[in-house]
């Protein structure tokens, strides 16, 4: 019973990503797009985030896999529950700064512009740093290491590949911007300036 105030606080905080997402998605299909990369790979990898996503289901909605217990005591679980907060904001900012740059997968649309305000001022991948936070808080909140493993092991392959490519498109379209974007920022810590 204790654990179901665990799992009504990680379904809210999860609920407000999937609005948002489902927000920014709704107006995409307008934009018309110039270039695609790894688009086998990128369906792929939200195949594998997806069934990732079906044992955290079995946990917010069953007592099946309680068992598989992280030895966190509660107040470290609460900290969880603030450090997905934390990543709900980051991920909230990045799509706000974005706006219809974002895609949800590595493609660069007609009319595409370099964003470098907001999160983008101090890191180049906030959403994906937002997304590692949401995992982390995850972790924490929930004390489920299938929930954590299932979580996080789709998220890191997904984004870990996917940076690069990403970088490599961006300078592809925008050349020596991008690069000196890259010189003034971090990729998903701030860069520390002496
Ligand atoms: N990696 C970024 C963006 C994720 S959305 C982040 O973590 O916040 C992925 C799409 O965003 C890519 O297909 C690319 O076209 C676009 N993108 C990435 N960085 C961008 C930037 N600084 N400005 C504009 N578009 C960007």
């Amino acid at each position: 019973m204790r654990e179901n105030r665990f799992k009504i606080a990680l379904t809210i905080l999860l609920l407000v990503d999937v609005s948002v997402r489902l927000y920014y998605q709704k107006g995409r299909r307008k934009f018309e797009r110039v270039a695609v990369k790894h688009e086998k790979r990128e369906k792929f990898f939200y195949y594998l985030v997806g069934m990732g996503i079906i044992p955290i289901f079995y946990y917010l909605l069953t007592s099946r896999i309680d068992t598989f217990r992280l030895p966190f005591p509660t107040r470290v679980r609460w900290l969880g529950a603030g450090i997905v907060f934390t990543g709900d904001f980051l991920f909230i900012w990045s799509h706000r700064a974005l706006g219809s740059n974002w895609s949800p997968i590595l493609e660069i649309r007609k009319e595409h512009t370099l964003v470098t305000n907001g999160p983008y001022k101090f890191i180049r991948h906030p959403m994906y740093a937002a997304i590692f936070i949401v995992g982390i808080g995850i972790t924490l909140l929930s004390s489920n290491w299938i929930v954590a493993l299932s979580y996080m092991l789709p998220v890191i392959c997904m984004y870990l590949v996917r940076i690069c490519d990403e970088e490599r498109m961006m300078i592809e379209q925008f050349g020596n911007d991008y690069r000196k974007y890259i010189r003034s920022t971090g990729s998903l810590v701030p860069k520390l300036r002496a």
